[in-house]
């Protein structure tokens, strides 16, 4: 009799997907510990069985030796869009696919950034702080004063997939004007939101009265957001990070922070995570959440399928829906 196909996943995650890897018969076993695995933890777990396939998280790093702990695996599905925790080049010489989750979080991460905008230029967060502080004495004309959005130039630094929806909903939802950056101009973005395309970071940094970043974590895009162009933003301007915490230079935002370069920002995701840079949370302008962007029971169910759609794919010998190459 042959082997079950077995697979290995990294975390609990939706059962979705773990469904549909079931009801092909394949023997499927999720890691027990309630947290991320350890590179040790990792690699002797994937040495315990012989797995034709890995469901991975974007926690997991996926180098190397992670890869060669699994030499049957023919597909790492990673269970995020992101993939700048696998190295494609160790997985392409291995021969080992690798897959991701585009698509299903673009509407629900995009819905989080105006959020992030619409929470910080209204000020919410700290407003809620000083109510549950006991601080609130009745109205007062000057509480909280925040911003009108409408008329106001939204900036977007990456308009692919999430940064588009963004710019799509800051236009038709609350009459913002959009500027953008991309290595490649968008032109149907264009039409529908009348965007205008910069050719540099910094035209939008000047421009923008909130700056949205939504750039993939590349070596290009490494600290796209540091000491000088932060300087380069108006004072009165915000920063929205939901992309990738690397992008932007965490310590260098502190420091804008406190000493009024920029007005404020709200920031779902981390250079060190889960550490904070010293200082942020000290702050009454920022708002800080645990990168929870993509986190809708409808998004996370559906990327558990995608995940198990792509092992199942590259299992049957089929190229899977969302391969991703060097
Ligand atoms: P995408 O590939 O559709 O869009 C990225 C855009 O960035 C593209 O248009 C690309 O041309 C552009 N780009 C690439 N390099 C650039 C550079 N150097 N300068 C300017 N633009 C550049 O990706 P997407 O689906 O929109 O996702 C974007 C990123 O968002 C993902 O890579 C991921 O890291 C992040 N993300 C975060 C969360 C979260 O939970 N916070 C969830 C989903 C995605």
């Amino acid at each position: 009799m042959n082997e079950p196909v077995k697979i290995f996943v990294t975390r609990r995650i939706p059962l979705a997907g773990i469904t549909m890897l079931k009801e092909k018969g394949y023997d499927v076993v999720v890691s027990e510990k309630d947290g991320v695995l350890t590179k040790e933890e990792l690699k002797s777990a994937l040495l315990a069985e012989p797995y034709d396939a890995v469901l991975c998280l974007l926690t997991d790093t996926i180098d190397t030796e992670v890869l060669a702990a699994a030499p049957h695996a023919k597909v790492f599905a990673n269970y995020a869009v992101g993939y700048n925790n696998i190295d494609l080049n160790a997985a392409k010489e291995k021969n080992i696919i690798i897959t991701n989750t585009p698509g299903v979080l673009t509407e629900t991460v995009a819905e989080y950034a105006l959020a992030m905008i619409m929470a910080l230029t209204k000020r919410i967060v700290e407003a809620d702080s000083y109510l549950r502080a006991g601080k609130f004495e009745g109205w007062e004309p000057e509480l909280f004063l925040g911003i009108d959005l409408r008329g106001k130039t939204l900036g977007i630094l990456g308009a692919g997939r999430i940064g588009a929806q963004v710019a799509e909903r800051a236009y038709r939802g609350l009459g913002m004007d959009i500027i953008y950056y991309d290595v490649k101009a968008n032109s149907a973005l264009e039409a529908s939101t009348n965007a205008i395309f910069h050719d540099t970071v910094e035209g939008v940094l000047k421009a923008a009265d909130v700056v949205s970043v939504h750039v993939p974590l590349l070596d290009s895009t490494k600290h796209l957001i540091n000491k000088e162009r932060l300087a380069m933003m108006k004072p009165s301007a915000y920063l929205v990070n939901t992309s990738r915490g690397l992008v932007v230079d965490e310590a260098a935002l502190v420091t804008a922070l406190q000493e009024g370069t920029i007005k404020g920002a709200a920031i779902d995701v981390f250079e060190n995570e889960p550490a904070l840079a010293p200082g942020l949370t000290a702050l009454p302008n920022v708002i800080v959440t645990p990168h929870i962007a993509s986190a809708t029971e409808e998004t996370r169910s559906k990327m558990s399928e995608i995940a198990a759609a792509n092992i199942i794919a590259v299992l049957e010998g089929q190229t899977p829906p969302n391969l991703v190459t060097v």
